[in-house]
Parts: structure tokens; sequence; C-alpha cells
């Protein structure tokens, strides 16, 4: 049987483990140099730092995965640096890129464990030189060892803008505040659901004591107001709960608000998406197991819904046994069982992290006209609100892909990755409707740039 496994982060790594032990030696592609997906991304080998520096209190766990994925690696069709830019599910084909480099792999069954990204709330000046993702942010930190800037700002909400701005503080940096848009109060109403995981709400708590108890400036409930500089950052603004306008000079900033899956590959095979009310994200549609209802495709990991890293490696483990009963393969039932009981678990923890960290929808619903929404495309909201507001025969735009066709909104090179969620908010508000109703922007083969200069495998 031939399986391919797209992604090497914790959900692939243990997918992979689970047909190795089986006896398989699966095509496993990742567009990254070196398995460890996201959380514990590898710097490159001349970069020496211990893992405690790279990970914190993950050192553990992240040395444990680099591990497994060392032993693997010789086991399997490892292709490190090559994307996966389409999917045929009715031929079974990926078709990938590795620089100039184009190839096809035949698969009787796949499984997709491609991760998450950002979501994104358009500020005025989130396009100015110093503003990058939280991820990004995380990510210059942990594969080059420097941060964004020296005086830096961390706004937007979720887990992620904590840990980020401790891992900046501990490692040097100057973070001049941590502005978060959710509210105090909505983080203590869901903590109870939090004490499900309670190791990692410690670890939470931990990271927010430690920047409050080093002086960093906490603003909490806030509403952004917009990044200001010229050729680069200089500042950022925000109304804080009481309405009152505030602003600290910086020199970059790093946004985020929670992350999205990258799901373009589930999409192009046809697996059907639901809106998934609590995450507020376009979630690919599966088990328990990770299958679709697209026979021979499973999904695993953030790509399949956020549920975060430990959630990640059970599902990967899941969606392998999966392939492998389906197969008619002999699986361990206790293992089944051990995975289902243990993902369950997380469940809980998972719906009391995004009731504590919301979607701030009005704030996208109200991004200003002038505002680029579409840094690809170069395009302001008003100017997408102005393509809703046209007479289009047979009527006006209602729907997301034929917006994006009046106005280019999600048309670039990122296909609407980072525009979208924003998008769709303010076409709901616009037009009266809820995103759900608005829709989601359909993947496009290739799902990132691939070069035009590509040349067939002898
Ligand atoms: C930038 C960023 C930083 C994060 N940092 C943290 C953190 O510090 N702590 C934490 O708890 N959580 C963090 N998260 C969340 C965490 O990464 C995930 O919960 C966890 O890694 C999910 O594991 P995964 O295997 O599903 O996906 P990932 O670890 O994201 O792995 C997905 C892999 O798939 C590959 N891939 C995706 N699409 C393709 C394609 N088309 N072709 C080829 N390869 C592809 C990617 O290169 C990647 O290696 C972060 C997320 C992001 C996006």
């Amino acid at each position: 049987m031939k399986v391919a496994v797209v992604g090497a982060g914790p959900a692939g790594i243990r997918a992979v483990e689970v047909l190795v032990a089986a006896g398989l030696r699966p095509v496993w592609i990742d567009e990254a140099a070196e398995g460890g997906g996201r959380i514990y991304q590898r710097p490159p080998a001349p970069l020496k730092r211990d893992a405690k520096a790279l990970y914190g209190f993950e050192a553990g766990r992240a040395t444990s995965l680099h591990a497994a994925f060392d032993a693997l690696r010789p086991q399997v069709d490892w292709r490190p640096e090559t994307l996966v830019w389409h999917i045929r599910p009715g031929a079974k084909q990926l078709h990938t890129q590795s620089g100039p480099r184009r190839d096809q792999v035949e698969y009787d069954a796949a499984i997709l464990c491609t991760g998450a990204m950002d979501r994104v709330v358009p500020l005025p000046g989130w396009t100015l030189p110093g503003v990058t993702t939280l991820g990004g942010a995380q990510i210059a930190l942990k594969a080059q060892g420097c941060g964004i800037g020296r005086r830096v700002v961390f706004a937007g909400t979720g887990p992620l803008l904590w840990l980020v701005a401790y891992q900046y503080a501990k490692a040097g940096a100057e973070v001049a505040a941590v502005l978060d848009t959710t509210p105090f109060a909505t983080k203590l109403a869901a903590s109870p659901g939090m004490l499900r995981d309670a190791a990692t709400f410690a670890k939470g708590i931990y990271y927010i004591g430690w920047l409050r108890a080093h002086g960093v400036r906490i603003a909490e409930g806030v509403t952004p107001i917009g990044i200001e500089g010229e050729a680069g950052v200089s500042g950022i603004a925000w109304r804080d709960p009481g309405g009152r306008e505030q602003r600290v000079d910086c020199d970059a900033v790093g946004m985020g608000w929670g992350l999205k899956p990258e799901a373009q590959l589930a999409d192009l095979a046809g697996i059907p998406f639901r809106h998934d009310p609590l995450q507020w994200n376009w979630v690919p549609e599966r088990d328990v197991a990770g299958r679709t209802a697209i026979a021979g495709h499973y999904l695993a990991g953030d790509g399949a819904g956020i549920g975060g890293a430990a959630v990640a490696e059970l599902a990967g483990a899941r969606a392998a046994l999966a392939v492998l009963e389906d197969a008619g393969r002999m699986v361990d039932a206790a293992q089944l069982s051990r995975l289902d009981a243990a993902l369950a678990r997380q469940q809980g923890f998972r719906a009391a992290l995004d009731r504590a960290f919301p979607f701030p929808r009005a704030l996208a619903a109200g991004v200003a006209d002038e505002t680029i929404l579409c840094r690809c495309e170069g395009l302001r909201a008003g100017e997408l609100r102005a393509a809703l507001a046209a007479d289009h025969a047979p009527g006006p735009a209602s729907e997301l892909n034929r917006a994006k066709a009046f106005s280019r909104a999600g048309m670039g090179r990122c296909q609407g990755r980072v525009c979208g969620t924003a998008a769709a908010e303010i076409m709901a508000a616009a037009l009266g409707s809820t995103p759900e109703a608005i829709g989601r922007l359909r993947g496009q083969p290739p799902v990132k740039p691939i070069p035009l200069v590509a040349e067939p495998v002898a």
C-alpha cells in the first residue's frame, strides 16, 4: 500500500511512526528542510542553541519529537523542501515542487498534516516594515535567533500572544507592551474549563505572571487604533476599555488573533468544510479518527481544526491507525481506545481556550475604509465595501468568491489566506449577513506560489 504523508510537524511525525511500525515505507513530504513543524521548528544546522533556550518548557517534548523524526527519516521516502501545491483526489496524486524540480506522487491513502497559520485583523499601518504576525516573530527567534525589533509591542489575542511576548522578553528584547483585545473577565470566566489541562493552563499563567512581575506594560480589553510610522514602525495606539486613547513608542509589532487551519489541500481534495462557531474558523470535516468523506484521504493536527501540539500528536497516530484499519490490517484495539480517550479529554480544554480568547469580530468588521485589507492586491477595505454596493448583474455579490471576482480581495499570492477572515466579517456586517452565509474563499492550485521555471523530472 502506498501512503503519502504531507507535513512533518507533531501530527505528521506520529502518523509516520505508526505507519513505519506497521512495516510501511510512506512518502513523507514537507516544504521545510527539517521535521518538527511550527512549534518545534529547528534552526538551520550552523545555528547552535540548546533546546531549553529554543523551546523553554517544551524542550523535552521537542527533543523527543526530533529524535523520533531522525530515527524515521532513513526508513521512509523523505522529501524535504518540497511543496505539495496541488492534489488530485480522483487520480490520487500529489503535485510537488522542490526548487525547479516538479514531481507527482501517487498514493492509495494520503494523510494531510498541514498545520496552521496566524489569523490576522488588518489594522491601519499593518503593512509597514517592522510588523509581522506573532508566529512570524516567533519563527525569527526560533529559526534564526533574532528578533523583529529592539523595542517590540505584541498585539492581538490568544495563548501565542503571551507566549511570544514572554519568549522575546526572556531572549533580551524590550517588550514595550502586550495589548490583548480580550478583556481579563472573559479569560477569567473560561478558566474553570482550562483546568481540564492544568499543566498547560499553569504554563499560561506563568507567562502572564512573569511578564507582569518584570514590569511589562499589559493592557487587556483594548481596541487597537493603528500602528504608526512612515518608513517603518514608530509606535502603536489603542483605546483602553474606558475609551481613552493610549500609545507607546516601539520599532516593531507582532500581531495575531489565534490560528487558522492551513486547509487548502483538504479543500482541493474535495473534503467538505463547516464553520466552527467556537474556533470561528472554517474547518474541514473529519471524524475523530481523521477519516473524511473522500475515501483514502485523512486529516490530522491543526490543519483539521486548531487543537494544539499535544492533540496533533494524538491525532496523527490515530489517523495512521485509521489508514491501517481501512486497509484491513490488524491494529491494537487498546492503542485505539487510549488515543480516542485522550483526544476526547482534550476537547473540553480546547473549547475553554477558544472561549477565553474569542476572535474580535467587531474589530474585523469595522476595518476602516482607507486601511489596506488585501495586501497582495493593495486593496483597501472601502474598495471591497464599494464592490458590494455596486450593481452587478444578475445581483449584488453576497458570497465571498463572487466578491473576490469583483473586488480582487483574496486574488493575490496568498490566495486570501491572510485577508479572507476579515473580508468575510466586513461583508457580513455590510450585508447584514453572517460569515457562515458569506462562505469561504475556495482553494486554488498552486496553494502557494511556485517558480515559473519548472522542469519535469527526467
Ligand atoms: C508560526 C506558528 C508558531 C507556533 N508556535 C507555537 C508554540 O510556540 N507553542 C505552541 O503550543 N503552539 C504553537 N503553534 C501551534 C502549533 O504549531 C501547532 O499546534 C502544532 O505544531 C500543530 O502540529 P501539526 O503537526 O498539526 O502542524 P505543524 O507543526 O504546523 O506542521 C505542519 C507541517 O506541514 C508542512 N506543510 C504545510 N503545508 C504543506 C504543503 N502544502 N506542502 C508541504 N508541506 C506542507 C509545514 O511546513 C509544517 O512543517 C504555532 C503555530 C504557528 C503557525
